[in-house]
């Protein structure tokens, strides 16, 4: 079900008019559907709770950097929700909206030694480390503090995830994970260190997968690894099958999340069953678009309409800073009319007032437009505010969260005057 529909000419979220969001807070502003939050979580945590994997058996640890609103974050972990992390600044978000830390995985190629050591000093759940060097720098900041980490291998599958280059991290080419050939040795490096608890296997191949084949086929390799492991006396406590699960921007079809992790856990069952008698192992995931990314709209106005020798164009107050998607990946995101118009449509290109000719949010669109209407930009609640910038000084966008027939403003629009308070002039 989706949370943004229209109801005669008017454009709703949940019972909302969107209209009366901009009349009464402006634009651009990010609007979220907390209904939308909730049941696109509750299809991960539902799903495992089918498969006999409740308490403990199974934990949904959303990432974070898709979209890290204090009230998002706070919603998803009320509903039980564990955080997939990819920065000191994250852990510490994800702390401030009352997140468990216990429930905290943190992710990333580069993680400094501060913050390995706030992460330690909360006892998160799990590192998820990338490399030799970085096992080094753990253990050695794990024995400083006195405490021991507990640590999954990233391991590369090389399994083709067939998404958009920039968003495909599974391939050997990957800057990602460790390759899968040295995997065993690796882990025998991380078993021999005092301060160092292997406790899993990670694996995240890339983003907006719309088929689960290739997630299942990484499952398979990572089984294999498990298993090597096991018999080189190596015993693991997880497997986090990392994110990935595409959502419909156009007409894409993705997988429903259901039937990905019932295709999921049979195989692990079957595995469990054949090898260790049907010990259980528990199983991680790390969602992030397939949560927010259908659960968001960025509302725009209309400030200009150019009608030009070969285009017209729709110039709005939303722009590449404010969602950098269209410009960074080609990304397509759906355009809607607050208010229908009855008056035949032309083709525009919705661009902003950015000064760059990549600033456009939409190309070729059949749109009815007059100056002063307001556009939804849609399926923008993943990677929108959070690769928000303040490019061209632009305040970043307010952002609200929708419930029923009212709304909360979860971050007021910034200020120009918040966008230089960390600048000094020097004599
Ligand atoms: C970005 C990321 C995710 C989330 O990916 P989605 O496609 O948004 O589900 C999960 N794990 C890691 C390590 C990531 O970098």
């Amino acid at each position: 079900m989706t949370y943004f529909e229209r109801r005669g000419d008017a454009l709703y979220a949940e019972d909302l008019p969107l209209a009366q969001i901009a009349a009464q807070l402006g634009t651009p502003t990010y609007v979220y559907s907390r209904a939308a939050l909730t049941q696109n979580f509750l299809a991960y945590a539902n799903a495992c709770r089918a498969h006999g994997r409740g308490d403990g058996g199974a934990l949904v640890c959303y990432s974070v950097k898709s979209n890290s609103n204090l009230a998002v974050l706070n919603l998803l972990g009320k509903l039980g929700s564990g955080f997939d992390i990819v920065s000191g600044g994250e852990l510490l978000r994800v702390l401030a909206a009352g997140g468990d830390p216990k429930k905290i995985i943190f992710s990333g190629v580069g993680k400094s030694e501060e913050e390995m050591r706030l992460a330690l000093s909360h006892d998160i759940l799990c590192f998820n480390v990338e490399s030799i060097p970085e096992l080094h720098r753990l253990n050695a900041i794990a024995g400083s503090v006195g405490r021991q980490a507990r640590v999954s291998l990233r391991v590369n599958p090389d399994v083709d995830a067939k998404t958009h280059p920039y968003i495909s991290t599974g391939l050997k080419e990957n800057k990602f994970g460790i390759a899968f050939e040295d995997a065993l040795a690796t882990y025998r490096v991380g078993h021999e260190l005092p301060n160092i608890d292997v406790t899993g296997i990670d694996c995240h191949i890339g983003s907006q997968l719309l088929d689960d084949a290739p997630l299942l086929e990484a499952l398979e390799k990572v089984i294999e690894l498990a298993d090597q492991l096991h018999a080189n006396g190596i015993h693991l406590h997880h497997l986090d099958i990392g994110g990935g699960i595409g959502i419909t921007y156009d007409n894409e079809k993705p997988v429903a999340v259901a039937d990905y992790l019932a295709r999921l856990f049979t195989r692990i069952d079957r595995w469990r069953a054949e090898k260790y008698g049907g010990a259980p192992i528990s199983i991680m995931f790390e969602p992030g678009r397939s949560i927010v990314g259908n659960a968001g709209v960025l509302l725009t106005r209309v400030e200009y309409l150019k009608h030009g020798a070969s285009k017209n164009f729709a110039v709005v107050d939303a722009a590449m800073n404010d969602l950098m998607r269209p410009a960074m990946y080609d990304a397509w995101h759906g355009v809607q009319s607050v208010h229908r118009r009855d008056a035949s449509p032309l083709a525009y290109d919705v661009v902003g007032p950015v000064c760059e000719s990549g600033d456009w949010l939409a190309r070729d669109r059949q749109l009815a437009l007059e100056p002063g209407d307001l556009l939804a930009i849609m399926s923008a609640g993943a990677y929108g505010m959070t690769m928000a910038s303040n490019y061209n000084t632009r305040g970043r966008a307010a952002e609200v969260l929708v419930d029923g027939d009212r709304f909360s403003v979860i971050r007021r629009r910034e200020q120009a005057q918040d966008l230089f308070a960390l600048e000094s002039i020097v004599e």
